[in-house]
């Protein structure tokens, strides 16, 4: 039986083996007793057993005296602003984002809509471990009130963030892959008042996933097909929980989640100079596009609570990841995909240009994302092995430790780190050129899947 997996990124596992419900009221009350009852936004995407986890979660957090607000099923971008909007203590969202559909997962929230850091998650985990948990008597359990406006609050706050004349007069013609998703209703919506013609591909929202719900090249090849047989602007592809946005350009190719971010970036800086935040496993690009407007990047380690919250510390205007997640701050301190759609269409309509002529305006490298399986004494030894690695690097490389492992040799970088989420190893490298990427991912992967 899988075991479940404790991070940053919350608690997730396999439904029916160890994401149980007991499990589940048993991390309710943790987090009841942590935010010491204050009221708690609840929302869900679509997976088949978010009701049951729902339900779960309920019963433990009433049990220890918090008021609730359930927001149905949402985008976690939603859920993040509705916390604020709300004026609640925290949030607990049940997505396992991209995670196969069999796993489920809560997400923990503070009152600033930003996920729990690392010492706020092992204070949790801590109440979670060893009580005593708040127990509230029959007079003190408090109401679940039904919330449904998060998903108009929500696109009317992204649509603030441009020029929606602008957008309307480009009457865009885009598809919209939603993975079957929480996303949805609430970027149709977007799109429709964006005036924007839509042809949608896995736009129902039973959460049954119709490909591996990671949005890269392998799992969007029905969106790559249809954005070029509709001759669509764009293409867009989220992932279950709608923070995430791959980008399809008019040609119907696929342009790789990086740039996402490099995109929106490029676009916000050009509007609103400031520091640009990012992990330390996304594209160098954004460090390029950044010169061109005279302003530095910040690295961090993976995990949208360390971006979010030194974004949130130095007022930076733009920030993310490259994995598709896009932070506005004007909007809240999350990735977000709405935020890099909206980003993107106000990028297309301005320049009067295609999608794939801005991309080829940007730094072009080359990157390559690999996953390598660890059984259980892999995992155990992973730690010892890059430190290795990063006492003794190969001559020449620059070592990172940010988080995991990096080594940089001019503009060709390594990143190994161990996941937060799974039981893999992520093998990240990025060079100018595609066949100098892959070489290096082989050579690293070769190394660490034998043992020593
Ligand atoms: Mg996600």
């Amino acid at each position: 039986m899988s075991p479940l997996m404790r991070s940053i990124s919350g608690v997730r596992g396999i439904v029916g083996e160890s994401f149980s419900p007991e499990a589940i009221i048993h991390l309710g009350r943790a987090f009841g007793t942590y935010i010491e009852g204050g009221r708690v936004v609840v929302g869900r995407d679509t997976r088949t057993s978010g009701e049951m986890v729902k339900h779960a979660l309920l019963s433990g957090l009433l049990a220890s005296g918090c008021p609730i607000v359930d927001l149905g099923v949402v985008a976690t971008p939603t859920a993040s602003l509705m916390i604020g909007e709300c004026g609640a203590a925290g949030g607990i969202v049940i997505s396992a984002s991209h995670n196969p559909v069999e796993w489920n997962a809560l997400k923990f929230f503070r009152a600033d809509g930003i996920y729990l850091n690392p010492e706020q998650s092992a204070e949790l985990f801590r109440v979670c471990d060893e009580g005593p948990f708040r127990s509230v008597r029959w007079d003190g359990i408090r109401e679940v009130e039904q919330d449904r406006r998060g998903d108009g609050i929500h696109l009317r706050r992204a649509l603030g963030l441009v020029d929606v004349e602008a957008i309307r007069k480009a009457r865009f013609h885009v598809a919209l892959d939603c993975c079957n998703g929480a996303g949805v209703g609430v970027t149709l919506r977007l799109l429709e008042d964006l005036g924007a013609r839509v042809e949608r591909i896995h736009c129902t929202p039973d959460g049954l996933f119709p490909h591996d719900p990671e949005p890269n090249f392998e799992n969007l090849g029905g969106l790559c097909e249809l954005v070029g047989e509709t001759g669509c602007d764009a293409g867009f592809a989220q992932d279950p929980d709608a923070d995430r946005l791959a980008l399809v350009d008019e040609r119907g190719e696929f342009v790789g989640e990086e740039y996402t971010l490099a995109l929106a970036v490029d676009h916000v800086l050009a509007r609103r100079r400031g520091t640009v935040v990012t992990n330390v496993s996304t594209t160098q690009a954004l460090e390029r596009i950044a010169e061109r407007y005279g302003v530095a990047v910040e690295r961090t380690p993976v995990g949208e609570v360390y971006v979010a919250e030194r974004m949130k510390k130095i007022g930076s205007p733009v920030g993310g990841e490259g994995n598709g997640g896009v932070i506005d701050p004007r909007l809240h301190y999350g990735r977000d995909s709405l935020a890099a759609i909206v980003l993107t269409l106000e990028a297309l309509a301005l320049s009067r240009r295609k999608l794939s002529e801005l991309v080829a305006r940007l730094p072009q490298y080359a990157i390559e994302k690999h996953r390598l399986e660890l059984d259980e004494e892999a995992r155990a030894g992973l730690a010892e092995r890059l430190d290795r690695l990063a006492a003794k690097p190969p001559a020449g490389w620059r070592v990172d430790r940010t988080d995991g492992l990096k080594l940089i040799r001019g503009e060709e970088w390594i990143h190994l780190r161990a996941s937060n989420t799974e039981p893999i190893l992520r093998i990240i490298a990025e060079t100018p050129e595609r066949g100098r990427t892959g070489e290096l991912v082989r050579e690293y992967a070769e190394k660490f899947s034998q043992s020593t």
